[in-house]
């Protein structure tokens, strides 16, 4: 029920307004996310990389609704770019297509990442592509099938969540393609995803085999202790090193697990989201916990 509320509040532009313009709100939103200003999310990067993490740099914002704004995203992703070698940090960066316009102009979609892919191969920055919902799930593929064929670094976020998603990778294994595997944050019917806990762990676990068996260095996004001891064990059994494999996690969540992983060897990346566009994202957040948003609403009025 929690769940639901806040998925229709992610969605609600009025609300949306009333959260964003809250100073207390803007000041709590930074504990899952670096700030509104790149040089911001650069300090958050260059902190968790003096304990050995890497960072993941994501501009916040997602579903444009014209073609000025995926203009603005990618010149924005460029300022990323260009920071991550000068200021010599250990960072990818992440992206949304229907930040650049995906769902405005295919055309201009393609233009707007190749413009990205080129400029951040030519300072030495991987680039990862989010997954968004499953409206956009065939698209996303088919563009980064062609992302992938010119830039192999590449790496694409894959929702174990999906009921088509085993299939999907069958379909690119020729590719061994770069995958973060996650769960799935977005709210999707019963015909399209699981929706059980248990459910999905088993399909996570699942598709982990079948990356370290077909995949190229995969990195798994979560924070579920059971999964990822399912990756550490797995990628054992498979013959590869904790360096042949990452595990992500998000900004702020579960810090101690972030640091424990890599005081034992594994790799460890963590997403940043940073940007004025943070309400989408914290909603998300809290709808997976529930004490996220108890922590959120104390906040908001001052207890
Ligand atoms: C690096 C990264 C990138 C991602 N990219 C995408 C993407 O491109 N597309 C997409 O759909 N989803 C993405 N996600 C989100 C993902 O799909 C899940 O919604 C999210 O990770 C929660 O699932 P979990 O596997 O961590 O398990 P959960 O069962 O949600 O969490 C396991 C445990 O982790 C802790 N925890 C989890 N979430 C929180 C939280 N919000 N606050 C505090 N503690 C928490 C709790 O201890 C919890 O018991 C990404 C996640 C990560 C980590």
């Amino acid at each position: 029920m929690v769940n639901r509320v806040l998925v229709w509040a992610s969605g609600s532009p009025r609300l949306q307004r009333q959260v964003t313009e809250n100073p207390i709100a803007r000041r709590v939103s930074h504990r899952f996310v670096a700030g509104e200003r790149l040089d911001e999310a650069l300090d958050a990067a260059a902190e968790l990389n003096s304990h050995e993490i890497g960072a993941i740099l994501d501009l916040l914002g997602e579903g444009v609704t014209d073609l000025a704004g995926a203009t603005h995203a990618v010149e924005q992703y460029e300022e990323v770019t260009d920071a991550i070698p000068t200021r010599g940090l250990d960072a990818t960066i992440s992206i949304k297509l229907s930040q650049l316009g995906q769902t405005v102009d295919r055309a201009a979609c393609v233009a707007n990442l190749n413009e990205i892919l080129d400029r951040a191969a030519g300072v030495g920055v991987p680039v990862e592509i989010d997954m968004e919902d499953s409206s956009l799930v065939s698209d996303t593929l088919d563009l980064f099938r062609e992302a992938a064929s010119k830039h192999p670094q590449t790496r694409l976020a894959i929702q174990a969540a999906l009921r088509r998603t085993p299939l999907d990778l069958e379909t690119m294994a020729s590719l061994k393609p770069r995958v973060r595997l996650v769960k799935g944050a977005y709210a999707e019917p019963v015909e399209v995803a699981l929706q059980g806990k248990q459910e999905i762990r088993a399909q996570f676990k699942f598709l982990t085999d079948w990356l370290f068996e077909h995949g190229t260095n995969p990195a798994f996004g979560t924070h579920d202790s059971d999964l990822i001891d399912y990756a550490r064990k797995a990628a054992a059994q498979a013959g590869k090193s904790p360096k042949d494999f990452e595990f992500q996690l998000l900004y702020g969540i579960r810090r101690n697990l972030q640091e424990d992983l890599a005081k034992h060897g594994y790799r460890v990346r963590v997403y940043i989201p940073f940007g004025s566009a943070w309400y989408p994202y914290l909603t998300r957040r809290m709808a997976e916990r529930p004490s996220n948003l108890i922590f959120f609403l104390r906040a908001l009025v001052g207890r």
